[in-house]
């Protein structure tokens, strides 16, 4: 049982004034393995004193010094990878798969911004004028549970890089993996106050930062609904605003793509991170043509996916985060039923031999229709919809019929058809042939899953404000 009774301001550990506690939930056993002690206003506003003072100095450092921070907090994360990957098995349930990669990426977010600090310049002449790139000024982080150290590391890496000084709010849930995140920023030993963390509920330290004046940028990555709270809370003091927000992602099976690599593909695209990725490909859309072979491959598949404790090496389905998501997940797969789809894989109720833990069936549903409610809301559990279609250009309408357009697949053995439909789908990104992962892309949602994107040169930009000095 561990008790965290910290947060971290101008480069200490220190109590905070906030005494509310929120209880740490192991989700694979529904233990208690911890009390965070929860940061408020007051709180709040320290933190955002300390990198409003830090801001004025980091602001005029070099690429060169940057590159330095970068590299000294990378060192320190890479340091106790292990323990970071644990924390994240026991808090959250991610798998051990998972939970690598995961850690993994937060790793790249430094090298990535270091990488592009090399080649970067702020200051350049356009026709008659000097541009100068500035740093926004202090940045409120904000971020949810299902990879928080790779949110909060990509995040604060980018903004570091552009010079921004920065107050984060980590996931309530969080709090194991904050701490042990913070002892490694602790021991990189970079200038104080260039980064503070606040541990609190998101209605109290989040809104806080929204609307705190001298907070001049907002980098959120949760639900829609939240991101529509922040965005409309920001406009008070008109803060910039990049918000990462949720999917439904198509998964387009072209009736030449080579499905014996195709199908295995899009289950783990489907039931990645257990289910709980916005980017999960959550609607599998399928040549009506090749519909059978399809189904029997997905049964085989499905049925041969290991659900399981996540410190379990073979696992690559864990449990959700939480009861609460448990339940909302159970909810989906009972609406799935109701709404007429047919149960290929799973259903509702637990795992034999899991049922101490938020763990649900892998769940494939075929019939499904666009219009159903399991097609067009994000469940954030593996529940995969398959839907049939008859035409390149129905399945580029069906792609497109919905709120979200964060990420998209599509399978082809053509990859200049592939190319060809791709270019249609109103998504940030889309991966064809394969679930690759480029950190110098940019990334970000079309329509209601965000605004902004985050990734190499296009991230870094969205943390400058552009200066033109005319004549
Ligand atoms: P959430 O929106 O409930 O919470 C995210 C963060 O916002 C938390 O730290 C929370 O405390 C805080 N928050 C809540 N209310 C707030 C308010 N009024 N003002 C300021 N902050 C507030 O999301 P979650 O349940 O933690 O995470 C799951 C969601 O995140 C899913 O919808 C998923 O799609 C989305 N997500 C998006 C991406 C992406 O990159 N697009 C990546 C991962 C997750």
């Amino acid at each position: 049982m561990r008790t965290i009774n910290q947060i971290y301001v101008n480069g200490s550990f220190v109590t905070p004034h906030g005494t509310e506690t929120f209880d740490l939930v192991n989700p694979s056993t529904n233990t208690l393995i911890g009390r965070v002690t929860l940061g408020d206003v007051e709180d709040t506003r320290r933190a955002i004193a300390a990198a409003k003072a830090a801001f004025p100095a980091f602001s005029k450092t070099t690429s060169a010094e940057r590159i330095a921070i970068l590299q000294r907090l990378h060192d320190a994360v890479a340091g106790r990878k292990d323990e970071l990957v644990a924390a994240m098995v026991e808090e959250y349930g991610g798998t051990l798969q998972f939970s690598r990669m995961s850690i993994d990426n937060a790793l790249n977010s430094f090298t990535s911004n270091m990488e592009l600090l090399e080649s970067f310049t702020f200051e350049k002449t356009l026709g008659t004028s000097l541009i100068r790139l500035e740093p926004v000024g202090v940045v409120g982080i904000i971020t949810p549970w299902n990879a928080s150290t790779s949110f909060i590391c990509g995040k604060l890496a980018t903004a570091l890089a552009a010079g921004c000084t920065a107050v984060i709010k980590p996931s309530e849930m969080s709090g194991m993996q904050t701490q042990l995140l913070l002892e490694c920023f602790h021991e990189a030993s970079v200038p104080a106050g260039i980064f503070n963390v606040v541990n609190g509920l998101g209605t109290v330290v989040g809104a806080e930062i929204t609307r705190h004046p001298d907070i001049a940028k907002i980098s959120f990555t949760g639900s829609t609904a939240v991101g529509k709270t922040i965005a409309r809370d920001a406009v008070a003091t008109m803060k910039r605003v990049t918000l990462e927000l949720g999917g439904k992602s198509p998964n387009i099976l072209l009736d030449d793509a080579d499905l014996a690599t195709a199908v295995p593909m899009a289950v783990m695209a489907a039931f990645m991170n257990s289910g709980q990725a916005c980017i999960a490909g959550t609607r599998l859309l399928v040549p009506e043509s090749r519909a059978d072979e399809v189904n029997a491959l997905l049964k085989q598949v499905v049925g041969a996916t290991q659900v399981g404790r996540p410190e379990d090496p073979d696992t690559q389905v864990g449990p959700m985060v939480s009861k609460k998501q448990y339940e909302r997940v159970q909810g989906y797969i009972q609406l799935g039923l109701d709404e007429g789809a047919q149960l290929m894989a799973g259903g509702t109720g637990q795992p034999e031999g899991l049922e101490d833990g938020n763990f649900v069936k892998p769940t494939v549903f075929t019939g499904v229709t666009n219009d159903m409610r399991i097609a067009r809301e994000e469940i954030f559990g593996p529940v995969l919809s398959v839907i049939t279609y008859r035409t390149d250009e129905e399945a580029i309408t069906i792609a497109n019929d919905t709120d979200y357009g964060l990420h998209a697949y599509v399978s082809s053995s053509d990859p200049e058809r592939a190319r060809r439909v791709a270019s249609k789908i109103q998504a940030g990104r889309v991966a064809i042939n394969g679930l690759r992962h480029d950190p110098m892309a940019p990334f970000g949602g079309f329509k209601q899953s965000g605004i902004g994107r985050e990734y190499g040169v296009y991230g870094l930009e969205a943390y400058l404000e552009p200066k033109a000095l005319i004549g």
